[in-house]
């Protein structure tokens, strides 16, 4: 069966880091993708950097998955066929200091989804799992059958996910649901028009080490020196964001046209220390990252790389993005947006609809 070009895509959460290159992904695929988010933790600056992008009017509604009547306004008056489910909080440790927040969220937004989606006849759902489910892995590479120990709140809510449809696939099987286990997304659009943009301090390896480069930080913090890995520093599975968005398009293709569920890893399957990112990223940039050892970051394990066959299999998808790549896209963003997204103008409700106190917004306008 072929899709039609105009098969419709919900994005929940699109204008984040991982839902904006999917969006373009999805765009060059052929499809049209449909943005709902709360802006919690994006920039509306991204929107006009996706029209630039792609040359498209970006369809977008300013909303909360929490308020299930406004998602099934959206799903139907878009007739949309399938949803990417994106939206979510996503910082491991912030989870542990505000674990209602995550489960609210996190498993309360999933929930309100589902929801919408029963009303409104679209029972085909991608969702962002993350590797955090296996929790220390017994050995590597860490394969779908391995169990799943979530050491976190967040990687606690991202399993009950996983528990929650697999519920609703078993008392319907009407509903396809497609569940990838995302490894180390980094990187960005070659274009540099779209990155990640975090807010503060970031948390995470790749966005630090590019704003030590750009001047923004004085050095890097490794955090653990003596793990049993070869140069003893961290491992993990680094993946290209463009190549993780077209893993969404992959998954997305495949439930439409094969009805089948599925759960996969998306990761490249190599590990990569923490000292050989610095070294591709040094290679890439030009620039040095100075650097120190620290103590090891509670909470952090040793290596973690995915085994990708089964996305193979099922999805005919592999990355084919290298380190060099990663390192290169991550820094032509940082270094054409040093303060990430511009303050750009915010989106107006549609005229004629009312916010209700303490709710989340009502559909924006229609672009
Ligand atoms: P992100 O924070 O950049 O994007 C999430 C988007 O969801 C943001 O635009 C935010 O404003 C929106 N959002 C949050 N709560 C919402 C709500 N209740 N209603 C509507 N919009 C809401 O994060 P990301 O890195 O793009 O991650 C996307 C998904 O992938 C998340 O579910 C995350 O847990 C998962 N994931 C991310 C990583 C990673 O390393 N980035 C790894 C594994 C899994
Ligand atoms: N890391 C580091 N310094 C930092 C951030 C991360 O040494 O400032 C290491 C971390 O210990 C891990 C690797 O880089 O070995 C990837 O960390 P990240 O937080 O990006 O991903 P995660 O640990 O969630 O897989």
């Amino acid at each position: 069966m072929t899709l039609e070009k105009t098969t419709t895509i919900l994005l929940t959460g699109g204008a984040g880091y991982i839902g904006s290159h999917t969006f373009a992904a999805l765009i060059d695929a052929g499809y049209q993708p449909v943005i709902l988010d709360n802006f919690s933790n994006s920039h509306p600056a991204v929107l006009d950097r996706l029209q630039q992008l792609t040359g498209q009017r970006v369809v977008r509604e300013r909303g909360d998955v929490l308020h299930a009547g406004f998602v099934a306004e959206v799903l139907r008056h878009y007739a949309c066929e399938a949803v990417i489910h994106f939206a979510g909080v996503k910082a491991v440790g912030e989870s542990v200091q505000q674990p209602l927040k995550y489960y609210s969220n996190n498993v309360g937004g999933l929930v309100s989804l589902l929801q919408a989606m029963e009303t409104s006849a679209c029972r085909s759902v991608v969702f962002s799992s993350s590797a955090t489910v296996y929790g220390d892995p017994a050995s590597v590479p860490i394969h779908e059958q391995f169990p799943c120990a979530p050491e976190s709140p967040y990687a606690q809510t991202k399993l009950m996910c996983e528990d929650i449809l697999a519920s609703l696939g078993a008392a319907d099987p009407a509903w396809r649901v497609g569940v990838l286990r995302y490894f180390n997304p980094v990187g960005a659009h070659p274009s540099g028009l779209i990155g990640e943009n975090p807010r503060g301090t970031p948390n995470n390896l790749m966005p630090y080490v590019t704003q030590v480069a750009v001047g923004k930080r004085a050095r890097l913090q490794v955090f653990g020196d003596d793990y049993l890995t070869p140069d003893g520093t961290g491992v993990r599975d680094y993946l290209h964001v463009m190549d993780l968005a077209e893993g969404h398009v992959a998954a997305v293709q495949a439930l439409l046209t094969r009805h089948q569920s599925f759960t996969v890893n998306l990761g490249t399957g190599k590990g990569v220390s923490v000292l050989e990112v610095l070294s591709a990223f040094e290679r890439a940039s030009g620039r040095r990252v100075p650097f120190e050892f620290a103590p090891r970051r509670a909470g952090d394990v040793a290596q973690y790389y995915a085994d990708v066959s089964l996305a193979e299999a099922v999805l005919g998808w592999r990355a084919t993005r290298t380190l060099d790549d990663m390192c290169r896209d991550s820094w032509r963003w940082q270094q054409t947006n040093p303060e990430g997204y511009e303050a750009g103008p915010d989106i107006p409700p549609r005229p004629g609809l009312r916010s209700r106190p303490n709710e989340p917004a009502q559909p924006a306008a229609v672009a």
